[in-house]
């Protein structure tokens, strides 16, 4: 059933009494001022493929002026009162963990323990020959290094809007210098998994196994479209345990759904911790 109740009774009755895993995507952050380019107000755009940034240095070039200004936006955002009711949840017993499909740290930053990151985050750079990590902190001294100024002239232009793999708006990248691995000279990528690429096989295997310990799946802020959130809640399905689902707008798991809210998540994960901390501790 799909209720757009404020109070959901339905979506705090599926869950009370429940260990729930949380499934979260971008209508989880939206809130934190970082668009959602699925959501049903959002224009429509072209995401970068792994290909594109592979065989193209071009490209290259202009993802990582682009990243250059974006990511700090992006390290500069806060949790938003869904994460901070997430986390609360976990705290009180109610959440066995956090799923995300967001590369955004914001659930960390919001307290919560037990995050599994399916798409890796903006805060790591890892090179595709070696596979040597380092921190995108680390990388931004050397990039400011090779290229003074850059992020000053680009803020001066004006206009950057922050997507959500950190990407930022600048038409004049031309001159940016990028770096390689320091190590063996590979190519340099954001430790985030792109259009085309597996999620890590280890990170899956922690998922389904965060979900084989839960009594129910509560998906977050994510219409399913892409086939790493959506195999969720098809497992939850075979294990015959209830999936609720709060989103703006249709999701691809809808039919699979015992409960879906069609609202945002800050409000109505508020409204859970509330519910739910205090069933809790009855
Ligand atoms: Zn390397």
């Amino acid at each position: 059933m799909t209720t757009r109740s404020a109070e959901s009774p339905e979506l705090v009755a599926l869950l009370a009494g429940r260990r729930v895993a949380v499934l979260t995507g971008a209508g989880m952050s939206t809130d934190s001022g970082i668009p959602d380019y699925r959501g049903p107000d959002s224009p429509p755009s072209n995401p970068m493929t792994i290909r594109q940034f592979t065989s193209d240095p071009v490209f290259r070039q202009r993802y990582w002026a682009r990243n250059h200004v974006g990511w700090r936006h992006m390290h500069d955002t806060l949790p938003n009162a869904g994460h901070r009711s997430l986390a609360a949840l976990e705290d009180s017993g109610v959440v066995t963990g956090v799923i995300t499909q967001n590369v955004d740290l914001l659930h960390t930053k919001a307290g919560s323990q037990n995050v599994i990151n399916l798409h890796g985050t903006y805060a790591q750079v890892v090179c595709l020959s070696c596979a040597h990590t380092m921190s995108r902190a680390a990388l931004a001294e050397q990039l400011e290094a090779l290229n003074p100024g850059f992020v000053e002239r680009a803020e001066a232009i004006g206009g950057l809007a922050v997507a959500p793999d950190a990407d930022a708006v600048i038409t004049d990248t031309a001159s940016f210098r990028y770096l390689d691995c320091p190590r063996c000279a590979g190519m340099l990528k954001p430790d985030i998994v792109y259009f085309g690429e597996n999620v890590p096989k280890d990170t899956v295997a922690q998922a389904y196994s965060l979900l084989d310990q839960s009594e129910a799946l509560l998906v977050a802020g994510s219409s399913l479209t892409v086939f790493s959130g959506y195999r969720f809640v098809r497992h939850a399905a075979a294990l015959k345990i209830p999936v609720a689902i709060i989103n703006r707008g249709p999701t691809r798991g809808d039919d699979l759904a015992t409960v879906k809210v069609d609202g945002g998540c800050s409000e109505l994960l508020t409204l859970l911790a509330t519910e739910l901390t205090a069933t809790a501790l009855r």
